[in-house]
């Protein structure tokens, strides 16, 4: 969707999440910001809604199973982050205040710690020319917890002074890519852009029924 051009109804400013009446940002957001506060993604960019049970929602599972399909639906996602920064990604960079753009690329990794390269990594690589900076668990920090678990990870490349991109497959609550967020910062990144795939919306929640019903109009 057109970051610069939000859904016909109140969101979250931060991630275009459902939010309650009278309120400008959602739940999770406001708690993240008393957390971790400059730490966080200087902007968060959904590509798209993933609603439960629709098309994008079970790409989004699907192209890190393993299973049948995951190839394809990678193919669907690589293309859709592709078009995404072909068209908007001089408005993202804008609006983080990066005047030359991200100079590295990061993704946010998986909670359980797979082995092997994350299959987000090769989908920014072929969407990016920029170098890519991993993001390592720190073994010491267990149970996360909810929100932002600033210290969780580290970045295991060199950041200092640099603007970077970061990109996540799905938001639910944005905890684990505030945290990438955080570790970027702390390992001295400039500003960091929050590209997300997906933000997640439950038509189960009431909170998303303003939302679900501009996304049908
Ligand atoms: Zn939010």
């Amino acid at each position: 969707m057109d970051p610069s051009a939000r859904p016909a109804c109140r969101t979250c400013r931060i991630c275009l999440g459902p939010v309650r009446d009278g309120f400008a940002r959602c739940y999770q957001c406001d708690v993240a910001s008393g957390q971790a506060g400059p730490l966080l993604a200087d902007v968060v960019v959904p590509v798209e809604y993933a609603v439960k049970g629709g098309q994008l929602a079970a790409d989004l599972r699907r192209y890190k199973s393993g299973r049948d399909g995951a190839t394809e639906a990678a193919a669907r996602l690589r293309t859709m982050l592709a078009v995404f920064i072909r068209d908007h990604g001089a408005w993202v960079w804008a609006a983080a205040d990066m005047p030359a753009g991200p100079a590295t690329a990061a993704v946010v990794p998986s909670g359980q710690g797979r082995p092997g390269p994350h299959p987000l990594t090769g989908i920014v690589r072929s969407c990016v020319r920029l170098p890519t900076t991993r993001l390592i668990a720190v073994p010491q920090v267990t149970g996360r917890g909810r929100g932002v678990s600033v210290g969780w990870l580290r970045a295991a490349g060199p950041v200092a002074g640099a603007d970077a991109l970061l990109v996540d497959d799905t938001w639910v609550s944005g905890g684990s890519a505030q945290s990438a967020a955080a570790a970027l910062k702390l390992a001295g990144a400039r500003r960091v852009a929050l590209i997300v795939l997906g933000r997640h919306v439950d038509p189960a929640d009431p909170r998303s029924a303003g939302l679900l019903r501009a996304l049908n109009a």
